[in-house]
């Protein structure tokens, strides 16, 4: 779960980590009032699930996809614009009045980033900060290395920039450094870090307690991710966190009642938010053409493998579990139908302790409760295939039925394109 950069800011505060002065408005009337505390000269934040906001850009709902298209087209010639141009999703103000006028141009509009998707993203809040004299932009975070199994933390004096680009560019301009569970953060951690991104003395000391700080509110919230990009260093020699991108294990949310409260619908994909509520497990939406109805973690993944093989893409991993109620099945239809993208459904089931029969009857069901409008490619085998058959020819089911999942996937492709 990702939670807001002002909500991340928030929480870093708590563990000592510094950022700058500020708090949220969801008017142009409360970001002059904050901006008046703040002494005037503050930047405008737009708060949105996504990055990129400096270079993106605020448009009507009707005008999401063709800026996407031109931002993603040509990122480059849609460069920053903090410094003077007024038109990306963070901007600097340097009356409350200006404040205000900023915050009413990005409230309620959309804003659309190289990483919003072309739907963009409608902006609700605007965290209004003090602005900060930066005269470095380095990036810090910590992640969680799968393959270590430990908190990993990164570190480049390329801030202010997406750090996939670097690391494309030039992988040895990122510092990384295991943090030894057992152990947890120790101080040569910092002094390495600091080596790495040229700081000295006070600096080096406060970038050492920062990282130390942050470590601890990762790893106590049981975070994937808390990126700081950019880590600014000020001209009056500050280390503080400009930026602030925390996402936290959803399965570790049961244990953090208080994190769990910070999460925003909105912000979610319309057809996850669906899926969980209609008890659709393990749905995860992706950008292709075929659905995929599939029993099993392993098997859902080799099934997109495979579609991909064959030519196509999928748009959505799911892993329906043990099915013992054909109404998972429909719910499951009935979400994958609600995604405009989707071309033709998969459904591929290996019946162990699932039974084809259960699956069977559900896709019947949904024709009957849907009306199945998409071609629906299905390959059965075992548990009460037998069964699963008979109630299929026995409802006249327009379906297409496939031997292999080679054959299933070449049939889907086929099915979407057609
Ligand atoms: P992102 O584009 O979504 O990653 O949003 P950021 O919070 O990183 O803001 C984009 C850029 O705005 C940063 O890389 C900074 O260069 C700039 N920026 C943000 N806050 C300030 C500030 O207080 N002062 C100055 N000078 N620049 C800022
Ligand atoms: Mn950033």
């Amino acid at each position: 779960m990702k939670v807001h950069e002002y909500q991340a800011k928030e929480l870093f505060a708590r563990y000592g980590v510094e950022v700058p002065r500020g708090r949220v408005a969801a008017t142009p009337a409360e970001a002059r009032a904050i901006a008046e505390e703040l002494g005037g000269k503050v930047v405008v934040k737009a708060q949105i699930h996504a990055g990129g906001r400096g270079k993106g850009r605020l448009v009507a709902e009707d005008g999401t996809a063709a800026m996407f298209a031109r931002l993603t087209a040509d990122a480059a010639a849609h460069e920053g614009q903090v410094r003077g141009e007024r038109v990306g999703g963070v901007r600097l103000a340097d009356t409350p009045a200006e404040a205000e006028r900023e915050a009413a141009s990005i409230l309620g509009h959309h804003l659309v980033s190289i990483q919003t998707g072309p739907e963009g993203r409608r902006v609700q809040r605007v965290l209004v900060e003090e602005q900060s004299a930066v005269a470095r932009e380095l990036y810090l975070a910590i992640i969680v290395d799968g393959a270590r199994g430990t908190p990993l933390i990164m570190a480049s004096t390329e801030g202010g920039q997406e750090i996939e680009a670097v690391a494309a560019r030039d992988p040895d301009a990122i510092a990384r450094l295991a943090v030894n569970p057992a152990t947890g953060y120790e101080p040569y951690i910092g002094r390495t870090l600091a080596a790495r991104l040229g700081l000295a003395g006070e600096q080096a000391a406060a970038l050492g307690k920062l990282a130390a700080n942050l470590c601890r509110a990762a790893v106590e919230s049981d975070a994937s991710l808390a990126e700081i990009n950019p880590l600014a260093v000020t001209a009056d020699g500050r280390v503080l966190a400009l930026d602030a991108k925390f996402t936290i294990d959803d399965n570790a949310l049961f244990r953090h009642e208080d994190l769990a409260a910070l999460r925003d619908r909105d912000e979610e994909d319309r057809l996850e938010v669906l899926a969980a509520e209609l008890g659709v497990a393990n749905f995860i939406k992706l950008d292709g053409d075929i659905g995929c109805i599939v029993n099993g973690a392993g098997l859902a993944m080799a099934t997109m493998d495979t579609i991909k093989l064959a030519g196509g893409e999928p748009a959505n991993f799911l892993d329906i579990g043990t099915v013992n109620d054909p109404s998972r099945v429909v719910n499951a239809i009935r979400v994958i139908s609600e995604d405009p993208s989707v071309k033709a459904i998969l459904v591929n089931i290996f019946g162990g302790m699932a039974r084809v029969d259960v699956i069977a009857q559900g896709v019947i069901d949904a024709e009957r409760e849907l009306g199945l409008k998409l071609p629906v490619v299905m390959r059965l085998v075992g548990t009460n295939l037998a069964e699963g058959e008979r109630l299929l020819a026995e409802a006249g089911l327009d379906v297409i039925r496939a031997e292999s999942l080679g054959e299933a996937a070449a049939k889907a492709v086929a099915a979407a394109r057609a």
